[in-house]
């Protein structure tokens, strides 16, 4: 007689229980795999967390289902992964189902391998392991490979070009030579998939590249081969955290500062919390680098508790380039005279020129100089952009879009129309002043465009065909064009104001990682940021590349204001399609918290959120704050769990902890 078997499954729905099937009869459950069975009327895919000879008790075994599939020949997540899984179900409250879906990549059974790493990719920036490294260089290195399971972890701190990714890659070779693992993560943006693919190809067929484009089925693939051994080191975007290698011996984040390192839905991990935890249960090292480090992990460095290994010179032949601000108050236009003066100037010079702006689109906000009317999301309280090419106004949030008025929607007048600017019309204003220059715009628009439209145009920057590249963040950051004389920020100020506590640390990285892209190989580098404020602090701290400056008066502010890393957050959001129903489940949730909270801690709101309406759901929402997450982590769960009873299920209710965006 044939002995049943019984499945243990986790789903990701946020149900923290789990489900109990019947094996197949051929009995290839096993835990470790996904397994697809019945879940209410639906068919779902679940984890198998243990399996068991016995019926559960309390079932009668006749309703047991039996699972419809066994979807994975061999494992693909072990007991590790399971511990993993169920430290960031507490931490960030979600169930361990969930966990374990944002942990393992999806997609079908693995079978075919493919190897990415080993491909002939055109890759910039590392450099053949031959170098010689620098006396900063040694003196990091040593420090990294002489370090004990246990100890702090290390930051390398220096601007770009000063060589972090050589004492990275050299630290990571170090590890394997041990028989160790090592994960390396990289922010998620078209350009680090260049960076992820030299370092794969440093490393060869031992790499695993786990970028944005691969497929599903590609992704699991590798996984398979990360958990084989095949593939001891693994570059990725936050995910790759979780890749499952033997013997982890070294985690290293690149850009630590990036926003990309928190995943902006559930569950709401921080790709560098979720190191540390591996790196503490491991014993393996953490290493993080950057030019610009969070206020979290500068404050860490100051209290020593992060170990600084400082870089203080540029090794790739160029020199830290003159950084000029400029005030746009005066100018007609969007390009002050210096700015278009420096751009025919390099371009006389036989050289190119970055121009950057932090918003697409031609105009940023419609408003009525008769009655105020500002054209705002019929689904979103945020202003409509105008993109001139589409003769559209766009919400860049939903996505909602309609023809621009001919005059004001509300009171008739022509003295409405469209403000501010954005990339479009940043384009129109220079190829009219520079009709001889070959310009290419990238930004989230053109980049969705068919065929590649950013890597093309980058591709042409590159060698030569372009001279001047517009566009939004994605020419900030991580991008090394040799050819590049001046950097240009049309407008420093656009993030500045906006109701973020990290507004000025955002603004501040994002300028210093702006100027870097310029002289990073010739000594001629030059940067010219335009503002309305020159005299901000923070523009001009950013502008004197002043980073213990900056945080020197910004940390003074934060704890002033007992905002992070002076206190942490859990910020709860309460979104419905009636705002009534929002605004009562925020109170209620607001009594609970109240009840629970240690005397040290507090309750912003309950208030509507900065933005208030996103695609047709109203946002209310809840930050807790206090000295110590534990406590706070501990009175938060207290109070969801309270609210459970009786809760309102036309309201759904988000929860982050350690939140990065505000917004
Ligand atoms: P970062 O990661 O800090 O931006 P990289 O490690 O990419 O800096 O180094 C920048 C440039 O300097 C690269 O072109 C690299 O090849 C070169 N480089 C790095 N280390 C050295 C060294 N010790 N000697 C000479 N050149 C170096
Ligand atoms: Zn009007
Ligand atoms: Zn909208």
């Amino acid at each position: 007689m044939i002995r049943e078997r019984y499945l243990s499954l986790l789903f990701d729905i946020p149900v923290k229980q789990a489900f109990t099937y019947r094996d197949l009869p051929a009995g290839e459950g096993a835990v470790g795999k996904r397994a697809a069975a019945d879940l209410g009327r639906r068919q779902a895919v679940g984890f198998v967390i243990s399996v068991s000879g016995e019926a559960p008790a309390g079932i009668e075994s006749s309703r047991i289902k039996t699972v419809r599939r066994i979807v994975d020949k061999d494992p693909v997540f072990g007991e590790d992964d399971l511990a993993l899984a169920e430290w960031m179900a507490s931490y960030y409250f979600c169930s361990t189902g969930e966990a374990l879906a944002a942990m393992l990549p999806s997609g079908r059974r693995a079978s075919a391998f493919a190897s990415f790493g080993a491909d002939d990719m055109e890759g910039e920036g590392v450099a053949p392991a031959a170098l010689e490294l620098s006396a900063e260089q040694e003196a990091a290195l040593s420090a990294i490979t002489s370090s004990q399971a246990g100890g702090p972890p290390f930051y390398l701190y220096g601007i770009t070009g000063s060589g972090k990714t050589e004492v990275f890659l050299r630290a990571a070779e170090f590890m394997l030579a041990r028989g160790k693992s090592v994960i390396y993560l990289v922010p998620e943006i078209a350009l680090s998939r260049q960076t992820a693919e030299a370092i794969g190809k440093r490393f060869g067929g031992r790499a695993a590249t786990l970028h944005s484009k691969l497929t599903s089925s590609q992704r699991l693939a590798e996984w398979v081969r990360i958990r084989s051994g095949d593939a001891p080191i693994v570059v990725g975007p936050r995910s790759a955290v979780f890749a499952p290698v033997r013997n982890l011996g070294l985690v290293i984040i690149d850009e630590e500062h990036d926003g990309s390192y928190k995943s902006g839905s559930a569950p709401r991990y921080h790709g560098r919390q979720v190191a540390m935890k591996r790196c503490a249960t491991s014993g393996a090292a953490l290493v993080m680098g950057s030019a610009t480090p969070s206020a979290e992990a500068w404050k860490l460095m100051e209290d020593g508790k992060i170990r600084r290994l400082r870089l203080s010179a540029r090794l790739s032949g160029g020199s830290i380039p003159e950084i000029k601000a400029l005030s746009l108050a005066q100018s007609p236009g969007c390009l002050s005279r210096e700015l278009k003066e420096a751009i025919r100037e390099t371009a006389n010079m036989g050289r190119q020129t970055i121009l950057f702006l932090n918003r697409r689109g031609f105009a940023y906000f419609y408003h009525c100089g008769n009655c105020g009317f500002e054209l705002t999301c019929k689904h979103c309280s945020v202003s409509l952009t105008w993109h001139k090419a589409k003769s559209r106004a766009l919400c860049h949030y939903c996505g909602y879009e309609t023809a621009p008025p001919r005059a004001c929607p509300s009171c008739g007048s022509l003295e409405a129309g469209f403000r501010g600017f954005g990339t479009e019309m940043i384009e129109e204003e220079v190829r009219r002043a520079f009709p001889d220059l070959r310009i290419r715009r990238v930004d989230a628009d053109t980049a969705a465009k068919k065929g590649g439209g950013l890597e093309e145009s980058l591709a042409m920057f590159r060698s030569g065909a372009v001279d001047l590249l517009l566009g939004t963040q994605m020419v900030a950051k991580g991008l090394n064009f040799p050819g590049v004389r001046l950097v240009g920020v049309v407008l420093a100020d656009t993030g500045l104001h906006l109701p973020d506590f990290r507004a000025a640390e955002r603004t501040f990285s994002l300028l210093v990682q702006v100027a870097g892209r310029a002289g990073r190989y010739f000594p001629d580098g030059k940067v010219l940021v335009q503002t309305l404020r020159p005299n901000d602090p923070v523009i001009v701290r950013a502008c004197a590349l002043d980073v213990e400056g900056f945080f020197a008066a910004e940390l003074e502010q934060r704890r002033e204001l007992g905002f992070p890393p002076y206190s942490r957050l859990i910020r709860f959001t309460l979104r419905s399609r009636d705002p009534g129903k929002a605004a009562a489940a925020a109170h209620r949730l607001f009594e609970f918290c109240r009840r629970f909270l240690p005397p040290d801690a507090g309750i912003l709101g309950p208030a509507e959120c900065p933005v208030s309406l996103i695609a047709g759901n109203y946002r209310m929402q809840l930050l807790l704050r206090g000295g110590n997450m534990a406590s706070l982590h501990a009175a938060a769960g207290k109070a969801l769990a309270a609210c459970e009873q009786g809760r309102d299920p036309a309201v759904y209710t988000e929860v982050d902890v350690d939140p990065v965006s505000m917004l």
